[in-house]
């Protein structure tokens, strides 16, 4: 595989050295979204990290800094290889800062539930700190999947219809536009929009009477190469959860 600094080499990582793990008694549904990296079924966000927003704008510059250059020229070649350095640099920020997230949610928890969105829908848009954004969520629920195994977990991808409209408290569905940040419902029940919603998304999943997980490895519809990464591994778990789970 071709990196804009060199050439690796993929290595196959044995996914089954499973590591015993105590149950927490927690389970938890996390809402993804623009503004945080996640809203937690608890009410706690994590913000996204710093370098989502630096990044984007380094990228911009590099970008601006080929387009100006003559095409065929060697400092045009020289431009694209800083471009493809500052590339390469966000893309294994992202996947570290991914990976150590999913590893903290697997290992404080029994049970994970996220919205089982799909690539082609979120990759559509050409707003480059959103797509910085889809990206790190793919790479955030491939490495909750992999610990997800790892530790014995439980992940559980649900439908993401209605998540954010439906009323956790009464099931009402409240329609709202994305500016609208905060759910009222005619229940009386007031909450935050993605907190809201990722009660719901925890809902679903422990009404889910069998699941099998729907991540499919695609690379290219990424359309960003330094989305695949050295080590990478394809993970197919398929989860099962029923009404006479312990947490309930
Ligand atoms: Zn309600």
């Amino acid at each position: 595989m071709r990196r804009a600094d060199g050439y690796y080499v993929q290595f196959l990582v044995n996914a089954s050295n499973k590591v015993d793990t105590e149950l927490t008694g927690k389970m938890v549904g996390l809402d993804v979204g623009i503004k945080e990296f996640y809203t937690d079924s608890n009410g706690h966000t994590e913000p996204n990290p710093k370098f989502y927003r630096t990044g984007s704008k380094r990228l911009k510059f590099r970008q601006r800094r080929v387009s100006r250059k003559k095409k065929g020229s060697t400092n045009r070649k020289k431009a694209i290889n800083r471009l493809g350095r500052v590339h390469l640099k966000i893309s294994r920020q992202r996947e570290e800062h991914a990976k150590r997230m999913a590893r903290c949610v697997i290992q404080s928890n029994d049970l994970v539930a996220y919205e089982d969105l799909r690539i082609k829908n979120l990759v559509k848009n050409h707003c480059l700190a959103k797509s910085i954004n889809d990206a790190g969520w793919y790479q955030f629920r491939k490495w909750l999947e992999y610990f997800g195994v790892k530790f014995d977990k439980i992940t559980v991808a649900v439908n993401p219809a209605y998540t954010s409209q439906e009323c956790s408290n009464c099931g009402t569905l409240v329609k709202k536009s994305l500016s609208m940040r905060t759910h009222t419902c005619q229940c009386g029940f007031v909450l935050d929009r993605d907190w809201n919603a990722a009660i719901n998304i925890l809902k679903l999943a422990l009404s889910t009477t069998g699941h099998v997980g729907t991540w499919v490895q695609d690379p290219n519809a990424l359309g960003d190469s330094t989305s695949t990464l050295i080590g990478e591994i394809l993970l197919k778990q398929v989860g099962s959860v029923n009404k006479e789970s312990p947490w309930l």
